[in-house]
């Protein structure tokens, strides 16, 4: 049988994205031009023609100016989970802060959609060693699940080393939940990321496909995420340091295209699916 794979768009503008926080400050996201119910409905429209459903993690910001998106997305039979309210990175949060604007994010999802939301993403995957303890804030607000931890080294997130599949946490009161960490396979000797967003854009097609067709091999399912903004060549162009620049447009022309191929080579459904699939929720 096919190995079922989870599909995650995480819902939030170009101007909101880490490489940009240096230059753009949070007070001025409302000078900016909304381009994120435009590139989020072509997503839609391109996962109904492929049949598969997906999960998207919707930041706060963006559902309070955007409830008739959430609504639709939850109306087009996809999951709704969240992505923080204000895409701080978690390990410059005190948990007080991170706690207010998680619960916070958490209810207005659910009041927009009528619905429990129990999935958590980090802002940027900022759950690192650093900021472990909001993993027992996520449990005590209520979640099922967590994808925030890249099993990498990297300059601004990771825990290496750490598992590679989907795995259950607990916290000190005996609750727990599942961490699903974003998508590596072994290529040329190394664990390199294949989960998606600027790896997916930078990588030649065929070499995600060959690492994310590696864990596929290994009967396990591999997450896969993207941003509306990543298929929007035509986005307002933001001046900011040249890798920031290099790590946020190289190879937007290239990226619905490919995803078009993914969609028709591995086979896709929500996070809440594949855990369930899995045996990891009920
Ligand atoms: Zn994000």
């Amino acid at each position: 049988m096919t190995v079922r794979n989870a599909l995650t768009v995480d819902v939030e503008d170009y101007f909101h994205v880490s490489a940009f926080a240096n230059s753009i400050d949070q007070r001025e996201w409302g000078d900016y031009p909304l381009r994120v119910e435009r590139n989020t409905h072509l997503l839609l429209d391109l996962f109904d023609e492929n049949q598969v459903k997906a999960t998207f993690f919707v930041l706060g910001w963006v559902a309070e100016r955007t409830v008739n998106l959430v609504e639709e997305i939850h109306a087009r039979g996809h999951e709704v989970a969240s992505h923080g309210y204000s895409h701080q990175l978690v390990y410059n949060q005190s948990p007080e802060t991170f706690k207010q604007e998680t619960l916070r994010s958490k209810s207005i999802l659910e009041d927009i959609i009528q619905a429990d939301v129990n999935g958590y993403r980090a802002a940027s995957y900022s759950i690192t060693d650093k900021s472990r303890w909001a993993l027992d804030i996520l449990i005590e607000a209520g979640f099922e699940y967590d994808s925030s931890i890249f099993p990498i080294r990297h300059d601004r997130y990771g825990i290496a080393n750490s598992p590679e599949h989907p795995y259950r946490i607990d916290s000190p009161d005996g609750r727990s939940l599942v961490e699903f960490p974003l998508s590596t396979a072994r290529l040329f000797g190394y664990r390199i990321p294949v989960a998606g967003g600027g790896y997916f854009r930078l990588y030649p097609y065929w070499l995600s496909k060959a690492g994310l067709s590696q864990v596929n091999h290994r009967r396990e399912p591999f997450i896969f995420y993207l941003h509306p903004w990543e298929i929007d060549p035509d986005q307002p162009k933001v001046s900011t340091s040249w890798l920031s620049r290099f790590r946020h447009y190289n190879n937007l022309d290239k990226c619905e295209p490919r995803l078009r191929k993914l969609l028709t080579d591995f086979s896709f459904c929500t996070i809440r699916e594949v855990l369930f699939e899995q045996g990891m929720l009920t």
